[in-house]
């Protein structure tokens, strides 16, 4: 089981879906290869061994790691740059992982291609919350929530439920991080969701947009704002911005009697010279409003497009191609393959703060090259550690130098 989780886990890792092949090779010719020296793996099992022997492992047991890792970055202070004046921003979004219009298995997530189609695409979703910070689109991933379909039942699990989950089981353990303010998009800003954030002894700032939240738009209506104004140079045509707050504080977020009271805010950026509306969105809070935090706070409201930016494009679009179906299963494969692949995403992200060798290596090409440098070197020669194969690209040959920057 160990040497099938390790292999798995090298394919990520290097970014390399033919690793496990070319270490395959490198055994037959030099009876020494990568996949022992790096990853500790005895014996390399095949494809479909993997896939057998990983079907059955529940991707949550898999998150004790990934939560231990963020532990680590944590007690090593690393992580005090993301600490905020509301505390660590632990942002969460839902997102596809692979689909399919013919593999499937019993935990697929089912929809019609059309409203009167028999045909189904079949797919995997997940709840990937990340630590954000505003300023920095580098993220830290925190462990993935799956969603799923319910047990034993035809209905389909949803983002919210999953939501749910993730924060049952990580906020209380979060909260030993210090102050807490989850994050999320509008879909969040929804009132047993909310209330659960606060039982739990965190704050929310979620996007809480008037049009899908009705009675509070009508408070909104009938009470007097507070406008204020900032100018700042824009970054790209050097305008002048001005952003425009409004705020009200205990706004009942649902028209029931008992409804949650929240703090409402909204930012409008206009071009001061044309009047053309640039940004607007509008969020519900548990942090009291007052005119001196809002720049603060819709900073880090602003920051959740980290999510976006720094974790699920990386995952899709740089390397670890999240959505391609590395192997679906029977029972869990899927979902647990994804868990491994966020694991290699946040040691790549950990190895930033942890290891001087592997930064100076990133530093000196792009991420692309990197990898395709590592491929290539651990397809031809055995490397008896990680420090060895970081050395060996750091190593002060111009010609080796040249032949590793050609590479690229
Ligand atoms: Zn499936």
């Amino acid at each position: 089981m160990e040497d099938c989780t390790a292999s798995a886990f090298s394919v990520f890792y290097f970014q390399h879906s033919s690793f496990l092949d070319a270490q395959r090779k490198l055994q037959n010719k030099t009876h020494r290869n990568n996949a022992q020296t790096l990853f500790g793996i005895e014996q390399i099992p095949s494809d479909p061994h993997i896939r057998k022997c990983l079907d059955p492992v529940d991707p949550s047991l898999l998150a004790p790691l990934i939560f231990g890792i963020g532990e680590s970055l944590f007690q090593q202070g690393h992580l005090s740059p993301y600490d905020t004046r509301f505390g660590f921003l632990p942002t969460l979004d839902g997102t596809q992982t692979v689909s399919s219009d013919k593999i499937s298995c019993p935990s697929c997530l089912k929809r019609k291609k059309a409203k009167d189609s028999e045909e189904v695409t079949y797919s995997h979703a997940a709840v990937t919350p990340v630590l954000v910070r505003p300023g920095e689109s580098s993220v830290i991933p925190l462990p993935p929530e799956f969603i799923g379909r319910d047990d034993g039942t035809s209905k389909q699990d949803c983002e919210i439920c999953a939501g749910t989950r993730w924060i049952e089981s990580y906020l209380p353990r979060y909260r030993e991080f210090g102050r807490i303010t989850v994050m999320g998009d509008d879909l969040y800003s929804h009132e047993p969701f909310c209330r659960k954030v606060l039982e739990l002894g965190c704050d929310f700032l979620f996007v809480c947009k008037e049009s899908s939240h009705k009675t509070l738009s009508e408070y909104l209506k009938g009470c007097t704002t507070v406008v204020l104004k900032r100018h700042e140079k824009g970054v790209r045509k050097k305008k002048r911005l001005l952003h425009t707050y409004r705020f009200m504080n205990g706004t009942p977020l649902s028209g029931q009697e008992d409804a949650l009271r929240v703090n409402w805010f909204s930012l409008e950026i206009t071009d001061e010279d044309s009047g053309e509306r640039i940004f607007y969105n509008s969020w519900a809070t548990s942090h009291t409003i007052t005119p001196e935090i809002l720049e603060d706070l819709s900073a880090c409201a602003r920051s959740r497009w980290h999510i976006e930016n720094g974790n699920n494009n990386p995952l899709k679009t740089k390397g670890y191609h999240l959505s391609h179906n590395f192997g679906h299963g029977e029972v869990f494969l899927s979902n647990t393959l994804t868990t491994l692949n966020i694991l290699a995403f946040l040691l790549h992200r950990a190895q930033e703060f942890w290891d001087a060798g592997y930064c100076t290596a990133r530093s000196l090409m792009p991420r692309i090259a990197f990898f395709d440098i590592l491929r290539v070197l651990t397809s031809f020669a055995v490397f008896p550690s990680f420090d060895r194969l970081i050395e060996f690209l750091l190593e002060d040959d111009p010609d080796l130098r040249r032949l590793i920057l050609d590479t690229s």
